[in-house]
């Protein structure tokens, strides 16, 4: 059973108010006296963007737990691929997306007990996995306090949409997020590539007591994050809760207008609503992410299936520094005229998928090296994923 509730992200009253609401409907009792919540917090961006969880959303949902239940703590918690590796990043996405503020204002206004961790530094505990190497790492939280799951309402580029099964990807290891999109090797050689499986079988394995999805600002296009051109913020002010994971992410589909089938890693269930829901309804179907087959100018851009986060924020951060900046932008006009064709790779790149007429070639990531290396004109960008700002030095002085 889900519920749809209409969501005012202006005021943290009327938000506490809404969840207050949407524990009830559900008849939602936490097992434990702690509570362990996972928004989606992906880039640094404002809530303005739709990229995050709106931290708005996850203050009232703890206000509203606090003063119904008797809660002795609150943890709040992300593993953010580029934003983890490094405690200076963290801070950063932690700072621009508003959540060290709002932990702050509950701390002090609230008296809420609550801390805010970085995933890839906490203690862990091992499960056994259906893929090599069999076991995987997991953040002990996950057994100690209740587990509530928050993801965003977003379109995705490789997985179609990123809701609750996709964001709990973000309770892996930054060496097991990677894992997840390179897939392994069998005992005969043969690849596997298994990201939609992988985010399935953690669905199985770990289920969370209580999903939200925020979808009070969402994103349609070529998603998790922004990107100029290919992304549009969308305005629902609702919010779809429900105990079981799959049946929200089931109802987020069908509110976005995206056939469940399209979904490889979400199963098909039937979706029924709380008394008191709003109705399941779609009224404008999302922009779905569109691959890039024609060039951009003299740009041809291959981005394989296997593209994990991290070297998509790395595109990303790169499109926006240039999209912002006039000297870059006229530099990148000098260097097209330099050539008639560059093919640009990211992700996991075989050199079948290399075009018989290609340009000059520029490959970006770890996940490329091999295949650069059959070119010996080619230039390779290293790092897993390339720092943003090396990507772009090299990227308009080709
Ligand atoms: S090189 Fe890029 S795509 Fe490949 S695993 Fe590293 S970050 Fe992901």
């Amino acid at each position: 059973m889900i519920t749809i509730i209409q969501v005012d992200p202006e005021s943290l009253d009327d938000v506490k108010q809404a969840m207050e609401k949407l524990i009830e409907q559900l008849g939602y009792k936490p097992s434990k006296p702690r509570i362990f919540l996972k928004p989606n917090v992906v880039d640094a961006l404002p809530p303005s963007h739709a990229v995050d969880v709106d931290p708005i959303v996850c203050a009232g949902l703890i206000l509203a737990l606090k003063d119904k239940f008797d809660i002795e703590e609150f943890v709040i918690g992300e593993n953010s691929g580029y934003f983890s590796e490094k405690p200076e990043n963290f801070q950063s996405l932690i700072e621009t997306s508003g959540y060290e503020k709002m932990v702050e204002n509950l701390k002090e206004k609230y008296s809420v007990p609550l801390s805010l961790v970085n995933l890839e530094y906490e203690d862990l505990d091992e499960y056994k996995w259906k893929f090599p190497p069999y076991k995987l790492k997991l953040p002990s939280l996950l057994k100690t306090h209740s587990y509530i799951n928050l993801p965003k309402m977003k379109t995705h580029g490789t997985c179609m949409v990123t809701l609750g099964l996709k964001n709990q990807k973000g309770l892996l290891l930054l060496k097991n997020k990677k894992k997840f999109h390179l897939g392994f090797r069998d005992k005969n050689d043969v690849y596997h590539s298994n990201l939609h499986e992988c985010i399935f079988e953690l669905g199985n394995l770990v289920q969370p007591e209580l999903t939200i999805c925020d979808a009070t600002l969402a994103l349609e296009g070529n998603g998790p994050t922004t990107n100029p051109g290919l992304t549009w913020v969308k305005k629902l002010n609702i919010c779809i809760g429900g105990t079981d994971m799959v049946e929200v992410d089931n109802a987020c589909c069908q509110i976005m207008g995206i056939p469940v089938d399209l979904v490889e890693h979400l199963p098909k269930v039937n979706v029924s609503l709380a008394p008191g829901s709003l109705p399941l309804d779609c009224e404008e179907p999302f922009k779905r992410p569109v691959k890039r087959t024609k060039p951009y100018g003299n740009m041809y851009h291959h981005s394989s299936m296997w593209t994990c986060t991290g070297c998509q924020m790395t595109l990303t951060r790169m499109n926006r520094k240039i999209a912002f900046n006039p000297e870059l932008r006229e530099k990148l006009k000098e260097r097209n005229k330099k050539y008639e064709r560059i093919d640009f790779f990211i992700g996991r790149t075989e050199e079948k998928d290399i075009p018989d007429d290609h340009g000059v070639l520029l490959f970006c990531g770890n996940c490329t090296k091999e295949v650069s290396r059959l070119y010996p004109d080619a230039t390779h960008v290293s790092g897993c994923p390339p720092h943003y700002r090396e990507l772009t030095e090299i990227y308009i002085n080709l």
